[in-house]
């Protein structure tokens, strides 16, 4: 959904769990979109993201229980995807072949399972490698600049500015250069509009990334000194 129509939500609200998930809820993205669902079938095609109106209307109506009041017509997307789901009931980590370590099947939880599946691989790989700990390695990622909340008069403002940090390169969700900067030079390095996009949202809004991914492609060559993918 668009920007602000998060902002009426202050936690991850959820209705009673069924057998096959924590079912469908309704939360705002660090950025202040809403966000509804998810829904999840079985299907035997590992291809089908297919969508269909009942399942739509079904995730709808169970996320109204929640929140009653949201606008429709501020949706922008709506996505399906295909799970991995092991048939072992439990993640794969191991290693298939000498020098190759299969993490599959990491279904939920597997975000709050990283940490452990990561020193579960660390422990296959130090039965090969002598690894040495790195002493200058840093741990700590710098804070994400705030979300901005600017009124139509200084979108206007910053949209006009020549290229500066303050000038916004997205006027769906209001990013800046500034934050596409920010987004290019932190220690895990990105090089593409759509890693951009996944940090700051430049691109996720209204407009798709028309207007915004022609000016992301010229800072990624300007900061990063080389064409965007
Ligand atoms: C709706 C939903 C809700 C969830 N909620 C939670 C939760 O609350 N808590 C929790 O702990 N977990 C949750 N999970 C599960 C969690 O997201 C996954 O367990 C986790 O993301 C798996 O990590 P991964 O790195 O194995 O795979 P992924 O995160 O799927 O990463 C795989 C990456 O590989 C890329 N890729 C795929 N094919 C190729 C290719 N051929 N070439 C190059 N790149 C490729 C993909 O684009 C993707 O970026 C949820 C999952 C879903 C779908």
């Amino acid at each position: 959904f668009e920007k602000g129509t998060g902002d009426a939500v202050h936690s991850v609200l959820f209705q009673v769990p069924t057998k096959k998930g924590k079912g469908i809820l309704v939360t705002s993205t660090y950025h202040g979109n809403l966000m509804l669902g998810p829904n999840s079938e079985e299907v035997e095609n590992r291809e089908d993201t297919s969508t269909d109106e009942m399942t739509l209307e079904y995730i709808i109506d169970t996320a109204r229980k929640s929140l009653p009041g949201f606008d429709l017509k501020k949706r922008l997307k709506t996505y399906s995807g295909i799970r991995s789901k092991p048939d072992t009931g439990d993640f794969i980590i191991k290693e298939e072949y000498k020098g190759f370590i299969n993490v599959a099947g990491i279904e939920s939880p597997g975000l709050t399972a990283s940490p452990a599946i990561a020193e579960t691989v660390l422990n296959i790989v130090k039965r090969r490698i002598d690894l040495k700990q790195n002493k200058d390695f840093n741990p700590l990622r710098k804070a994400i600049i705030k979300p901005n909340s600017f009124d139509a008069a200084e979108v206007k403002r910053r949209i006009d500015l020549a290229p500066c940090d303050e000038r916004i390169v997205c006027r769906c969700e209001k990013v800046t250069e500034g934050e596409v900067r920010d987004a290019l030079t932190r220690n895990i390095d990105i090089r593409t509009r759509k890693a951009v996009k996944f940090r700051t949202r430049a691109g996720m809004g209204l407009c798709q990334g028309k207007f915004c991914g022609p000016r992301v492609d010229e800072l990624i060559q300007r900061i990063k000194h080389f064409e965007a993918i």
